[in-house]
């Protein structure tokens, strides 16, 4: 069964095995403790799934606290699931899933100091529509606002322009139940480590509850569009990225880019784009959604001819410039096409061009068929300790791998290792949000801060209560003080 957001994309994608748990309700056969009728649970791309041996559902702090409780006295492992669209096992439990999605109140905005509190759940789409009257916005998003902004945060989600940081950036306070159950109140002033550790803490160290935002004033964006080659913007790039928000799509095969330029501008409510024409709605849509997917879903068999399908992408869609004005989430924010597999890496800005060649000659020299379009961003360094973005300036280049009608193959899975060792080779840092080879043992080496992390863990959740396969591959167990020599694991809670 899916649950519709009223932003179009499914919320959540519930999938009940059982027909007489569609007849019965979701709620009643989720509260179910007979494994028959549990539910499988999965993340939006489809990718990962679970069957939570027990849902529970909070919409306020008491529920929380209550889940928690459950949780341990059942001796299990609990997550917190937020909007599910990562595309990775990060939010997966065959213990005890928390869903948090009915706690989405936006709560107190302050249009003079841009402090804005929201309850964890809280969509970014629907924070955004609620700010807009007060002439608020976000700074920056990323390419969907469709996230929870406490799964956002916990992951570092980024949008891009160098002079703005990740959205665990703009979070200045956080309420936030410990496994214990004791409600805690953090900001940079008030236990300093433990916030820096939750900002971007992949839902290990306590559940949030609610968290004040530093907003800005509300703003427009005038975008301009083009193709370019690749050689021209790497040699180029100190100048492209004044602008106050630039990303570059790399498109392999076609080998050509297709570049987004962004100056803010001062909001105009009345203006809207003009709308388009019938003609080029069925276009975008008939052949860029449907037939292009219907292309890529032949080429799952035949990967031989994905170099003509990205050729002929760009020629039809990606050729002439474009210009356009709007609110900033709408043009943040664009149409992320099907579901995909993603891999996204952090590298130090100033290895943007040593990258791209890279991957460039990696691709030709290999062999590869892949995907277009390589997306490349750019984000403000910051001091979050997990922050892939942590003490540099940083490039995020992704790549993808689509789904085509949900038929999953392998055929990506040598590009995407390729790819992995080149980033890793530039000093990169997985996104903690997508699925990655590297585990604790390496990521360990990235981040200057990771022991840090590891002691406020250890300190607020010493029994590994907020864990599952996925932590334990990159963060590794929750281990006792290091101390006084040996590091002695704790008792691993049962699966
Ligand atoms: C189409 C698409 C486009 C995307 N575009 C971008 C992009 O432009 N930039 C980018 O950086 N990322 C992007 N992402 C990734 C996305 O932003 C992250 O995966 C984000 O974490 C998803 O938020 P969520 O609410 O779905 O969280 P989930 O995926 O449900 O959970 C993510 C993490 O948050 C934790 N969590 C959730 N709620 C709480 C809570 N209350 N307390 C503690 N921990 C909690 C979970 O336990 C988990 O560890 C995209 C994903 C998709 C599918």
């Amino acid at each position: 069964m899916e649950k519709t957001h009223r932003h179009g994309q499914p919320a959540l994608t519930i999938a009940l095995e059982n027909h007489a748990a569609k007849s019965n309700g979701v709620q009643e056969m989720m509260n179910s403790r007979n494994s028959r009728f549990s539910p499988r649970i999965s993340n939006w791309a489809g990718q990962f799934s679970c069957r939570p041996r027990c849902i529970h559902r909070a919409s306020n702090r008491t529920e929380v606290q209550v889940a928690l409780e459950k949780a341990t006295a059942a001796g299990s492992r609990l997550r917190v699931l937020g909007a599910g669209r990562s595309p990775s096992d990060i939010a997966m439990s065959d213990q005890d899933l928390l869903i948090i999605d009915g706690m989405n109140k936006v709560i107190a905005i302050n249009a003079a100091s841009g402090r804005v509190l929201v309850e964890a759940g809280a969509r970014l789409c629907d924070i955004t529509e609620a700010v807009a009257p007060h002439g608020l916005a976000f700074p920056v998003l990323g390419s969907i606002s469709e996230q929870s902004i406490a799964g956002a945060i916990a992951t570092a989600t980024h949008g891009t322009g160098i002079g703005v940081g990740c959205l665990s950036s703009l979070v200045e306070e956080i309420e936030m139940v410990t496994p214990d159950g004791e409600i805690m109140r953090l900001s940079a002033a008030r236990d300093a480590d433990i916030f820096n550790a939750v900002r971007c803490g992949l839902g290990t160290i306590g559940v949030i509850t609610k968290l004040t935002l530093k907003l800005v004033p509300a703003f427009d964006l005038e975008v301009s569009e083009q193709e370019s080659s690749l050689d021209t913007i790497l040699s180029q790039l100190p100048e492209r990225l004044k602008f106050d928000h630039y990303r570059f799509w790399y498109l392999p095969h076609a080998d050509r880019a297709w570049e987004w330029r962004a100056t803010r501008t001062q909001p105009s409510p009345g203006q809207h784009p003009p709308p388009r024409s019938l003609i080029a709605w069925l276009r975008n849509r008939l052949l860029g959604v449907h037939v292009y997917e219907a292309m890529l879903y032949l080429c799952s068999f035949v990967p031989a001819l994905l170099p003509v399908i990205n050729r002929y992408y760009c020629h039809t869609f990606l050729r002439i410039p474009r210009l356009s004005r709007n609110r900033s989430d709408r043009q943040f924010n664009f149409d992320c096409l099907f579901k995909q597999h993603v891999n996204e890496w952090a590298i130090p800005v100033e290895r943007t061009a040593e990258a791209l060649r890279g991957l460039r000659a990696l691709i030709a020299d290999r062999g590869f068929r892949v995907h277009l379009p390589i997306e490349v961003r750019f984000v403000k360094g910051d001091d979050i300790w997990l922050s892939p973005s942590y003490g540099r300036d940083s490039c995020y280049i992704g790549v993808i791998a689509y789904i085509p009608f949900g038929r999953k193959t392998t055929n990506h899975e040598a590009y995407f290792e390729a790819f992995e060792a080149l980033m890793a080779d530039l000093d990169g840092r997985p996104h903690w949000a997508k699925r990655f080879g590297p585990d604790a043992t390496w990521l360990s080496q990235r981040y200057p801060r990771w022991a840090d992390f590891q002691k406020i863990r250890r300190q607020l959740d010493p029994d590994a209560r907020l864990t599952n396969s996925y932590t334990d591959r990159v963060l590794g167990p929750v281990t006792f003080d290091t101390s006084n020599g040996a590091e002695r694991p704790c008792q691993s809670m049962s699966q």
